[in-house]
């Protein structure tokens, strides 16, 4: 818990409560990480930046939804450390201001979170999805994106049984190590007429019963 001056007052300090940043409002958790009007400034930067728009009425509420943004790997990083950063970088303002007189100075903040966001680039995280998007955040920070591979694409070609054979191609899959899955297969012959198939839901299976299956109800169904 944050020693603003409404938990200090309510744990039986009495203090004439008024935000350290704007001088006009009471300072409680939500005003000065949410509603004071420095701090909404702040966050109109870092979001614009993200394009983002992020609003709640309590500071938790807002703090949970900015968590569960969804991003690209590397993007995520650098949105996570820039919210982190303006929470410090406000916290720190604030006590500066009551214990040692230091005016509150917008333009420091921003910068340290641009900063702090410019070094968090530079550790081993993660891609970047390789869209506009992401790219107008990275400039906009400045920063190198890290492209995603492209995808090996291998092709497949299906080749016909012998005449007056049957080929049956089958296939397995779940949604996890152990989740939901299914199978199927398709029958041929060497003109590639489908003489019969089957899809069959699993419930929850291992990918390799998903494919083992596949191929024992093939035998079955031939
Ligand atoms: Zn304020």
């Amino acid at each position: 818990m944050l020693l603003t001056e409404d938990h200090l007052s309510r744990s039986g300090f009495q203090l004439a409560s008024r935000c350290s940043i704007c001088g006009v409002s009471s300072e409680s958790t939500d005003h000065l990480f949410l509603h004071c009007p420095l701090v909404v400034a702040l966050w109109e930067a870092v979001f614009s930046a993200f394009q983002q728009c992020v609003s709640a009425e309590t500071w938790q509420s807002f703090f949970l939804q900015a968590m569960s943004v969804s991003f690209s790997e590397q993007v995520r990083i650098l949105w996570k450390v820039a919210i982190h950063t303006v929470i410090w970088g406000v916290w720190t303002a604030r006590n500066q201001w009551i214990f040692e007189g230091k005016s509150v100075d917008f333009r420091s903040i921003l910068s340290l979170v641009w900063r702090a966001v410019s070094e968090a680039n530079r550790l081993d995280i993660d891609c970047m999805h390789n869209c506009m998007d992401d790219l107008l955040i990275l400039r906009c920070f400045g920063l190198q994106g890290c492209p995603s591979k492209a995808p090996v694409i291998k092709s497949v070609i299906w080749s016909p049984p012998a005449p007056g054979w049957i080929k049956v191609n089958t296939d397995g899959a779940d949604m996890g190590s152990l989740g939901f899955g299914g199978c199927g297969g398709i029958f041929q012959n060497y003109r590639a007429f489908v003489k019969g198939c089957f899809a069959i839901p699993l419930g929850q299976v291992f990918a390799f019963e998903a494919e083992l299956l596949a191929a024992s109800l093939a035998i079955d169904f031939a």
